[in-house]
């Protein structure tokens, strides 16, 4: 079984898809962190990540580069926001991504182009929001609990750039697949986010609910 979980950033799509992961049994992919190792690349490697050459010479990193902390950080995810959008840059992480969707027994990756593009295949599709507003205060207290000096309203604004450029990108651009199921986290914990992923995949494989 393929489980697609997409959506923007701190949506909660990475606890959910590991939560799926576990639960079913399934290898799990953060697709975000390929695009993260290549941005933070392009910085390694002194280059630009709004050039599509530099971008591209950075897909080759390193796979210990995927364990580094510092992919975690806002910095990082703006790189990989930008690198993102170069279509040699998805283009060269295709490959490896689809492998994984395809292995034998089924996966779980997240990210924002699974169902249309990886994966449009998938078994499920989930699609994971949440507003904007929610989404700042979780990243907020993620980076406090981290011990990294945030502001809240810088990560207001980087989330609301990052969701332009991944919404507007000509190429694979955060669009909900016609088939996905949207599950909106703004209100929910991440227990009951878990559980109503847990019961979307449930239905829509036509397994019995849990008692
Ligand atoms: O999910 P995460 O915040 O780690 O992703 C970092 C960036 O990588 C996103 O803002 C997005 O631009 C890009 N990305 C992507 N396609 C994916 C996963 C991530 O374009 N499948």
């Amino acid at each position: 079984m393929i489980i697609a979980v997409d959506g923007p950033t701190a949506s909660g799509k990475g606890t959910i898809a590991k939560a799926l992961a576990k639960r079913f049994g399934l290898p799990h992919l953060d697709t975000g962190l390929l695009y993260r190792a290549v941005g933070w690349q392009v910085k390694l490697n002194g280059g630009d990540p709004d050039s599509e050459a530099d971008a591209a010479a950075a897909t080759g990193f390193h796979e210990t580069l995927l364990t580094n902390p510092e992919l975690r950080s806002e910095a990082v995810g703006g790189y990989a926001s930008r690198v993102s959008v170069h279509p040699a840059v998805r283009k060269a992480l295709f490959e490896r991504q689809r492998a994984f969707a395809t292995q034998a027994g089924g996966a779980v990756l997240d990210g924002r182009d699974i169902g249309t593009v990886i994966a449009p295949e998938a078994d499920v599709k989930l699609f994971i929001t949440a507003s904007t507003a929610a989404r700042a205060e979780r990243r907020f207290r993620e980076m406090r609990d981290a011990g990294r000096e945030v502001q809240l309203e810088e990560i207001v604004a980087h989330l609301e750039r990052r969701d332009e450029r991944d919404k507007n990108r000509a190429d694979a651009p955060l669009v909900v697949a016609d088939d996905a199921f949207v599950i909106d986290t703004t209100d929910l914990d991440k227990d009951a986010a878990i559980a109503a992923a847990i019961e979307a995949v449930e239905r829509a494989r036509g397994l019995p609910p849990r008692v």
